[in-house]
């Protein structure tokens, strides 16, 4: 048997501009239930919407992020159907003319690179919010209603759980990178429906396409589209195609459940939106964004890794946050150690972020301070658990390494003539150890060495004092 996966993804994104898509409300999350509305987000008779320019831009620099090419003029449209939570009784979309089409994300999927091709992109307004309390009556909340929306349309070019679950992680890293949203899919910024269905190439059968919503997580996504994946198997097994349907995924249970039939585009009887005027787009506009768009993730782990000399895998958990990236290069203005540089942020500061749930835009201590405590390392001025100490103290207190240095005495003795006497004060007290030495026992030097250590309280050079003590106990 043969069968091949066909996976397409409509991906929403909040976008995050300060106001709203159609009026002047604030987006602002987690606010007073509609405390954030207006005649225009309600589409309340005779209130006229005007488009935010911003969300235009950001539509423009997500379609550019995802190589597409961008339309000529933004002209919306009407997606006519009646929602509780959708009190205009039309949402305000594109259909006829989005504003980014044909565009692509290449993915790699062990070692081998894939084209995912992006059908469109366009913007909408988001709708109102329904909630459920104890007795089941129906709460609405219309404080959502106009908030920017891009939606991502792929091709069904998907074709297993990993390229699914690769692909919207390379996804959400670009809209990140490019700063249009902030991605949160706790907080609905990020949602995505998964269109599902498999072919038998064997018998030339192929199954009806499932629509998979609600997915409120990327975690989710996958173990639905898995479980997609044996009930569609299972029905192919005995000829069997299911019906289009839109189904949800139901964590508790484990299994996708039948919600309702899928709607044809044709039922929404789409039609130009009439109140809003169009707005056209030249050249120089969309070169302008262009030349805004940061360096985006792939390109930058390319520079990372000729740069810098780093591995892969080094360069692939720098690059994952922008933010993380940022703070490596910064850290690299106070000093040269590139790969010292990396390890301590893709080991002990990432550790401690994930241990304390800390985002880097609160960390305690810059970038300056990681790299003077390289520096000391680099230099011989402290060791490397030494080093651990001072990095806990910089997480925690945000001290600067040299306070802590000075503060807790932690500088290495460097110092010829100061270890010289230090030497010279021990072989004195152990005059027994010195002739037992001369009498040709080698093993008392570590227990010489071992007296310095514990006279500087581990300060002492190691290597220098070696080679120091060799040089006075046979003198002594
Ligand atoms: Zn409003």
């Amino acid at each position: 048997m043969s069968y091949k996966t066909l996976i397409g993804l409509e991906i929403h994104v909040e976008l995050n501009t300060n106001t709203k898509i159609f009026c002047g409300c604030s987006t602002e999350f987690g606010k007073e239930p509609n405390t954030q509305v207006c005649p225009v987000c309600l589409g309340l008779p005779g209130s006229l919407p005007i488009i935010n320019e911003k969300v235009i831009e950001y539509g423009i620099k997500a379609g550019l992020a995802l190589n597409c090419k961008i339309a000529n003029k933004v002209n919306m449209d009407r997606k006519n159907y009646f929602y509780q939570d959708l009190v205009k009784g039309f949402q305000t979309t594109q259909y006829y003319n989005p504003l980014c089409e044909n565009g692509y994300l290449n993915i790699e999927n062990e070692g081998s690179n894939k084209k995912i091709r992006i059908k469109r992109i366009h913007i909408e307004e988001d709708t109102g919010k329904s909630i459920y309390d104890k007795e089941r009556n129906i709460l609405l909340d219309y404080n959502r209603c106009g908030v920017p929306l891009i939606e991502i349309v792929t091709e069904p070019d998907i074709n297993s759980s990993k390229e699914l679950s690769i692909f919207l992680e390379n996804l959400k890293q670009i809209i990140e990178y490019i700063e249009v949203s902030d991605c949160k899919m706790e907080e609905g910024s990020l949602r995505c429906d998964v269109n599902i269905n498999i072919v038998d190439e064997n018998n030339n059968i192929k199954t009806e396409i499932v629509e998979l919503k609600n997915l409120n997580s990327f975690k989710n996504a996958i173990r639905a589209v898995e479980y997609e994946e044996s009930r569609h198997i299972e029905l192919l097994k005995y000829k069997k195609i299911g019906s289009k349907e839109t189904r949800r995924w139901d964590e508790s249970e484990n299994k996708t459940l039948a919600m309702r039939s899928k709607e044809d585009a044709l039922d929404y009887r789409y039609f130009p939106e009439p109140d809003i005027v169009n707005v056209l787009l030249n050249e120089d506009m969309i070169s302008d964004i262009e030349k805004s768009l940061p360096e985006l993730p792939h390109d930058k782990k390319i520079r990372f890794i000729d740069k810098y000399e780093l591995s892969e895998y080094d360069v692939e958990i720098l690059i994952a946050d922008k933010k993380i990236a940022n703070f490596f290069e910064e850290t690299l203005n106070y000093t040269k150690e590139a790969k010292q540089v990396a390890n301590w942020i893709t080991g002990d500061m990432l550790r401690r972020l994930n241990d304390s749930k800390i985002k880097i835009d609160n960390i305690k201590f810059e970038s300056k301070d990681l790299g003077e405590l390289i520096n000391y390392i680099s230099n011989g001025d402290i060791n490397n658990s030494t080093a651990k100490d001072i990095f806990r103290r910089m997480f925690e207190q945000g001290e600067r390494p040299k306070v802590i240095i000075e503060d807790l005495g932690l500088k290495q003795i460097n110092d010829d003539k100061e270890l010289r006497l230090i030497v010279k004060e021990i072989l004195s007290q152990n005059q027994d150890a010195v002739n037992e030495y001369k009498q040709g026992k080698d093993k008392v030097l570590g227990f010489l060495v071992g007296q310095i250590m514990k006279a500087t309280k581990g300060k002492a050079n190691p290597k220098k004092i070696n080679n120091i003590l060799l040089e006075m106990v046979s003198k002594a």
